[in-house]
């Protein structure tokens, strides 16, 4: 049988908080169970967003909670660098690929322009981009790019991608009109987290991905890009979101709940405690170990739905 290669793929954009700790937990869970490896990617590729003390701390945290993994940032390994800012040739080499088969255009529209286009909104919100950049003539690139940097887009077919998800079932989405044709690298050069998922999992042979339901909407885009690109997709799990009393997800808005105040307030094994409870592993937030849920793990007993942080957690 082939080896399970999970990864966990955190943004290091602030410090983490209850809801990257939930997938977390689980990728590790679901990878410990069963014998696999776990190999920790740091997603730094925004340059304004990222900053190397959070990955510090994120880093930090995991092993505060007894979250270890096996290749990675920090640890090493044969498929590294494992941090996408150090990655840059490698999705560079990606997208010429694509480039050169005519599968790429510069966009040059405004955020205006994009969300002017009356198209359907998907599922996560993004507007559909209904190709006005696509047909320009090279007169037409030649006169806008006098004034502006283009983003480029990845072209898609009139298909369906359909996929089952380990815990959400059948997905199924038409690539031109429920997204169109999408951004794999910006106006300022960076390659899009699409394009750098896909080469990266790719690359670091990863079997099953782990992570939150929002991420759901993104996976046909990131088939269609392993299609392209010859490479084997993993098997995808997407998680519930924990979310705010207001019903909105968490997000650091929360203070409470990032894990600066996590750990003044909480053991790991309390906390670890409560995390397997909203994800449905066990029946009371009573404190476990990691290596304890592990024995137990099965995604059978994870829960599909979002779930609403209980008060006692929010309050200081
Ligand atoms: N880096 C992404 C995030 O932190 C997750 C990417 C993924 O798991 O595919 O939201
Ligand atoms: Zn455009």
């Amino acid at each position: 049988m082939e080896m399970l290669r999970g990864r966990f793929a955190p943004s290091p954009s602030g410090r983490m908080h209850l809801g990257n700790l939930f997938s977390a937990l689980l990728a590790w869970l679901s990878v410990r169970a069963a014998g696999g490896t776990l190999v920790l990617r740091i997603e730094d590729l925004d340059p304004d967003r990222c900053r190397g003390e959070y990955a510090d701390a994120l880093m930090d945290d995991l092993r505060w909670l007894g979250l270890d993994w096996d290749e990675g940032d920090g640890v090493g390994g044969p498929q590294g660098p494992y941090r996408q800012s150090k990655r840059t040739e490698i999705y560079a080499a990606a997208f010429d690929a694509l480039e050169h088969r005519g599968l790429v255009y510069p966009c040059y529209c405004t955020r205006a322009e994009r969300l002017a286009a009356s198209a359907p909104h998907r599922g996560d919100g993004e507007a559909v981009y209904a190709g006005k950049c696509r047909d320009l003539t090279p007169a037409q690139r030649e006169e806008r790019a006098r004034t502006r940097r283009p983003a480029w887009r990845l072209m898609v077919p009139d298909r369906e991608i359909a996929f089952t998800d380990g815990l959400q079932g059948a997905y199924v989405e038409n690539l031109l009109r429920d997204c169109g044709d999408f951004i794999i690298r910006r106006s300022d050069g960076v390659y899009a987290y699409q394009l750098a998922v896909t080469v990266d999992d790719g690359a670091m042979g990863i079997t099953q991905v782990v992570r939150g339901r929002d991420l759901l909407f993104s996976t046909p885009r990131q088939l269609y890009l392993y299609q392209l690109l010859g490479l084997t997709p993993p098997e995808f799990y997407h998680v519930p979101l924990l979310l705010a009393p207001d019903g909105r997800r968490l997000s650091k808005r929360e203070h409470d709940l990032d894990m600066g105040a996590l750990r003044a307030r909480f053991s790991p094994e309390a906390l670890l405690g409560w995390l397997a409870a909203l994800a449905g592993l066990v029946d009371h937030p009573e404190p476990v170990g990691a290596g304890e849920l592990a024995k137990a793990f099965s995604w059978e007993k994870v829960r599909k739905e979002d779930v609403f942080v209980p008060e006692t957690l929010l309050k200081a």
